[in-house]
């Protein structure tokens, strides 16, 4: 009788909003592949998908808003984060500044049936993974390694230590790839954004 209900319960599951994977969608890949290009994309051309907002210990750009592109804190509130469990995922990235997702948000979107998207690390991309096995995991591929250098020194932003610094955590990172669910190659930013919202959509 048990094998005959399990037999059953594989040919026809219980019906559910979604089978396999969640709205919970993780969008990572090496650093200036174009990750927060992409999302920025989806951001404007696809607003019901909730963008997550990042808490940050490091220090605004030029133009970043607070609240909008990161929630900027100091050390201490960012410690007050982590100690209230009020981070879904948190990490250390280039081994300097601290970066977290905010839990609620997230839980908020979720429960009413929307799409979260989380633009963070691999190491976050795994703890989200351990949460939550059914997120959906994305991986930003560039089109080759030689473009992946090519703008991370066109981008400008970082000395010549701080890129030698994101490289090697550029090639880590590439080597993590087989861990997603799904790979997209950021080779022309509205494509690849277009591909994930249809992978976020499945
Ligand atoms: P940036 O300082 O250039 O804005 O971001 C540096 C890195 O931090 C990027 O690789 C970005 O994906 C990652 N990052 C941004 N927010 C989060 C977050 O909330 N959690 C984790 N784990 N990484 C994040």
């Amino acid at each position: 009788r048990d094998a005959l209900r399990a037999y059953l319960d594989a040919r026809w599951p219980e019906p559910g909003p979604r089978a396999g994977r969640s709205r919970l969608v993780v969008l990572a890949g090496p650093t200036a592949v174009g990750k927060g290009t992409v999302a920025a994309y989806i951001k404007e051309h696809f607003p019901e998908i909730h963008l997550s907002v990042s808490a940050t210990t490091r220090a605004p750009r030029p133009g970043e808003v607070d609240g909008e592109h990161y929630y900027f804190v100091d050390d201490a509130e960012f410690d007050r984060l982590v100690q209230t469990g009020e981070l879904l995922e948190w990490a250390t990235v280039h081994n300097t500044h601290r970066y977290g997702t905010p839990r609620a948000p997230i839980d908020r979107v979720l429960a009413e049936g929307g799409t979260a998207l989380l633009e963070i690390d691999l190491q976050g991309a795994r703890q989200v993974r351990a949460a939550d096995a059914s997120a959906t995991l994305v991986f930003l591929l560039p089109p080759s390694w030689d473009e992946l250098v090519q703008r991370l020194v066109g981008r400008g932003t970082e000395d010549a230590e701080e890129r030698a610094r994101r490289l090697r955590t550029a090639r880590t990172e590439l080597a993590a790839q087989n861990e997603f669910d799904y790979r997209v190659v950021n080779d022309e930013v509205a494509r690849a954004a277009t591909e994930v919202v249809a992978l976020a959509a499945q």
